[in-house]
């Protein structure tokens, strides 16, 4: 066991808040669960976010952090536009025969079943 008292460093725990699933994307930004509930709202365009530790520190807090880790293993799906972990994006081969995907598109389950491709 580590020593629970010192408190991470935030870019660890905006790993942590990623991992465990408190990231998600909406309405054109992310909002991230915060450990004492609560849903905070991040732009990372503007590196903002509306948790008090942000508006009282105007410097990146964990959520940012944790946006950011989001953004670094999602694409956008050449389909929807969505941000789509990577993990779940479908390469589309030459052999699928749809047309309107390029042949090393990535396309998230979604745009995979409405084209047949799945
Ligand atoms: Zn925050
Ligand atoms: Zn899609």
């Amino acid at each position: 066991m580590t020593n629970q008292r010192i408190q991470e460093p935030r870019p660890l725990r905006g790993v942590r808040l990623y991992r465990n699933g408190a990231v998600e994307h909406k309405d054109h930004g992310w909002t991230v669960a915060g450990q004492h509930n609560g849903v905070h709202r991040v732009s990372l365009q503007r590196e903002t976010c509306t948790c008090m530790d942000h508006t009282a520190r105007k410097a990146p807090c964990v959520h940012i952090y944790a946006a950011l880790v989001a953004r670094a293993k999602t694409r956008r799906c050449s389909g929807c536009s969505e941000p789509t972990n990577r993990r779940d994006l479908i390469e589309v081969t030459e052999d699928h025969g749809s047309l309107t995907f390029y042949d090393g598109d990535q396309i998230c389950v979604e745009c995979a079943g409405n084209h047949g491709i799945l």
